[in-house]
């Protein structure tokens, strides 16, 4: 799988431009608890591992704030994958890419990205795609997408990559869209 676009300015202008949209879905209904306004209350972030010329597309978590109850509405996001240091891009991307853990699949991760994801960091990351995303209430509403196949091997999120047609910009688009309610806690119950 060719990592190019990451390396393209227009995908990080892109998913930037997705999260948008998503926050003013939110921002338009306002306030679920009350119906008051929502106002702009954004979370500085510094993400670690993206390239130096695309930071500035990941410097802000959209967030929002009652106007009247001070209710905090984080809306779904492309670009942070819940608290994750790393950006949901190269987050998904590297766990769809490595299969197991090993010197060689890290040495290769610091080659492709330059970043250099730790044994224990992988091991969590991978912990998480196979326990805790199959406890997700996002899992159980849409295990119905995967075929019985690929589902069998558990190897996710690469199984979702599959189901996706186009070029791997373009399937990393709509995954990131298609995971998008787990950055936000909305579908994470158990
Ligand atoms: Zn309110």
């Amino acid at each position: 799988m060719s990592h190019n676009f990451l390396w393209r300015a227009n995908f990080h202008f892109f998913i930037n431009s997705i999260d948008q949209d998503l926050a003013k879905q939110i921002q338009e209904k306002g306030c679920p608890e009350c119906g008051n306004k929502l106002h702009q209350a954004n979370y500085p972030r510094s993400p670690i591992g993206m390239f130096p010329q695309f930071r500035d597309q990941y410097d802000e978590r959209l967030s929002f704030c009652c106007d009247t109850c001070r209710k905090r509405l984080t809306p779904p996001s492309v670009r942070f994958f819940g608290r994750r240091w790393y950006p949901a891009p190269l987050f998904i991307f590297i766990s769809a890419l490595m299969r197991g853990v090993s010197e060689y699949a890290l040495a290769k991760i610091k080659r492709h990205f330059g970043i250099s994801v730790s044994e224990t960091t992988w091991k969590r990351w991978q912990r998480w795609w196979r326990e805790s995303f199959m406890e997700t209430l996002f899992w159980k509403q849409n295990k119905g997408l995967v075929p019985q196949a690929l589902e069998t091997k558990r190897s996710f999120p690469r199984a979702f990559l599959d189901i996706f047609q186009g070029t791997i910009e373009e399937k990393m688009c709509f995954l990131l869209k298609f995971l998008s309610p787990l950055s936000c806690r909305v579908l994470q119950v158990f």
